[in-house]
């Protein structure tokens, strides 16, 4: 047996597909200095046909995988765009008299090779994004045809030195059984993919091996522990059949409880929604049997095209989503870009600090021509169905004021034009500063409901930068202060009278369940992926042992511990630590 790193969860049982690594024969001749300009012109069209090559597999990447795992084609674009890979390739050309291919390779080893010195997994990865590009450039530049997978034969298990993003873009997940790479780890951009994907992956076999894995050898994996074995022998494939059909088999009955309602051992009721950004992730969080939207991230509606989506597009976008969820409530959230989403033809300043910069209802109330379009737009869908309007990152009374009175005139106006609308249309705020927490005994007199969006308050809170890697093992979404501001902010609501959910990621981590049964918040909103498990984990709880490891949590002075014992709870679905007692898993 090999240990590797297991990096995408699932059992695969097959025959090996060695992918080739990308082999280029270059010229060697030099150019003739009263050809330089040709071949700059050969670079740059190289470059526009990679960009929209990178754009195409971003857009039909984004329809499977959803908007999170596609950005990192963005990353891919910006490389291309980058002056100081740009001059260098720029500068052997001019100076060495290279043909382009020349230059653009010397130029990507010149950097992979600098970027692997680095003892830093981020960096690393980065390397393997400039290896991408470098080699996506080289494949236009000599018109050399990209290496086929066999997609006509028998269901295969991938294997790579390491597997760029773009080639697993090209994957057909029903032919690629399990995915194992020499290089690469968790947080690689491909592994991140794979479990978007819901293919097996296990990485970082390099070194590892006795033998070269070959074309047509049996291979057995499982992702989850990163073990791996050549040649298999016929008791070992008959454990990892069992282990493959038990995960169907739980997949399976994870989906029967679709249309079970969400409700604990002892009768609490939960109502499950889902956070999307496009029809299609709507669809999929309607299978999984989400009660409503309770957060719909409108941004991406404006991202992947050349201009502003008008006020009738839009429209179209927001009615058929509150038809499709009918009578469930759908949360429709003002844009929220800048920070690190950003829109091709609206330039965003460049700044220091950019999710502390302008973002959010910041922008849409400097911008009040591109507000009210989006208003009008979701003010006209709200007789479709059961429309709630949020705003994104308010920080005081004066923001939530301002936006509400713009919403007043485009009522006025809808009403001048005939338009039909709900008059009384719920209106809510994001609870993701800090700032809005300290006053939200003040924005509940405000407003008809709050959202906590743990992903930002977190990083606000603890002034952890989300996006950043190497920082990340200080994003604690169970830190005491967190808790207290998501205390803070459940108190307020409740006295004022008003409602409260939770849609930031920690609401799809199951074992949080206890923190808001403890807390009385019954709305959370999920990735339509975490739906069924936290479904699976409330019904298998009893909220009044639940709340009672709550208490300790609420108490407790360290992320660590709290995590603890929230794992510990979720692990055993049993009552406090230390009581020893268990709970049968109720069966589905
Ligand atoms: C949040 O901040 O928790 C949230 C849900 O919003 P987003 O992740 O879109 O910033
Ligand atoms: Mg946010």
């Amino acid at each position: 047996m090999i240990q590797g790193i297991g990096a995408a969860a699932g059992v695969a049982i097959g025959k090996a597909f060695v992918l080739p690594n990308w082999e280029w024969s270059l010229p060697d001749n030099e150019v003739n200095p009263v050809d330089l300009a040709k071949e700059f012109e050969r670079l740059y069209e190289g470059i526009r046909t990679s960009k929209d090559e990178i754009e195409f597999i971003k857009r039909e990447f984004r329809e499977v995988v959803g908007p999170e795992e596609s950005s990192i084609f963005d990353a891919h674009l910006a490389i291309l765009d980058d002056p100081v890979f740009m001059s260098e390739i720029r500068g052997i050309i001019e100076r060495q008299y290279k043909a382009a291919e020349v230059a653009v390779k010397e130029a990507i080893d010149h950097f992979v090779a600098m970027f692997d010195l680095l003892d830093d997994e981020y960096m690393k990865e980065r390397a393997v994004d400039i290896k991408d590009v470098g080699n996506r450039l080289l494949k236009h530049l000599l018109g050399a045809p990209e290496v086929t997978l066999p997609s006509d034969t028998q269901p295969y298990i991938l294997v790579a030195k390491e597997l760029s993003p773009s080639q697993l873009a090209h994957l057909n997940p029903t032919y690629v059984l399990g995915i194992v790479t020499m290089m690469g780890g968790k947080t690689s951009h491909s592994s991140i993919m794979a479990r978007a994907l819901g293919i097996p992956l296990v990485a970082g076999l390099e070194n590892k091996l006795s033998n070269p894995i070959q074309t047509g050898d049996m291979l057995v994996m499982d992702g989850e522990t990163g073990a791996v074995q050549l040649h298999p022998d016929e008791s070992t494939v008959r454990e990892y059949t069992q282990m493959r059909e038990k995960q169907h088999k739980k997949r399976e009955q994870l989906e029967l409880l679709s249309s079970v309602e969400s409700v604990t051992k002892d009768g609490v009721t939960l109502r499950l929604a889902g956070n999307i950004s496009s029809v299609k992730e709507l669809n999929m969080a309607l299978k999984y049997g989400a009660e409503g939207v309770g957060l719909f991230r409108t941004e991406f509606l404006y991202m992947d095209r050349d201009s502003f989506p008008s006020e009738e597009e839009q429209f179209e976008v927001y009615k058929l989503v509150a038809e499709k969820v009918g009578s469930n409530p759908v949360v429709i959230r003002t844009l929220d870009i800048g920070g690190d989403k950003h829109l091709d033809y609206f330039q965003l300043p460049e700044e220091q600090n950019p999710f502390l910069g302008y973002r959010a209802i910041r922008i849409s109330l400097d911008r009040k021509d591109m507000f009210k379009t989006q208003l009008t737009a979701i003010m006209m869908a709200s007789s479709y169905g059961n429309v709630k309007l949020m705003f994104p990152m308010i920080s005081s009374i004066e923001e939530v004021q301002e936006a509400k009175a713009i919403l007043g005139e485009v009522m006025e106006d809808l009403e001048k034009r005939g338009i039909p609308f709900d008059r009384n249309i719920p209106v809510g705020i994001m609870i993701e500063v800090p700032a809005a927490v300290m006053i939200s005994d003040s924005l509940a007199r405000e407003v008809d409901f709050f959202s906590i969006g743990t992903n930002d308050l977190v990083q606000y809170v603890l002034a952890v930068d989300r996006m950043n890697e190497q920082i990340a093992h200080m994003y604690h979404p169970y830190h005491p202060a967190v808790l207290r501001m998501i205390r803070m902010t459940v108190e307020a609501a409740q006295d004022a009278g008003i409602s409260v959910s939770v849609c930031g990621e920690m609401a799809a981590d199951e074992r949080s369940l206890p923190l808001w049964l403890e807390l009385g918040i019954s709305d959370l909103s999920m990735s339509p992926q975490s739906l069924l498990k936290v479904k699976h984990r409330t019904l298998n709880t009893l909220a009044s042992e639940a709340r009672a490891v709550a208490k300790a949590c609420f108490k407790s002075r360290t992320s660590s511990e709290t995590e603890a014992q929230l794992t510990r709870f979720a692990v055993s679905g049993g009552i406090p630590l230390g009581s020893g007692a268990e709970t049968k898993e109720r069966t589905l």
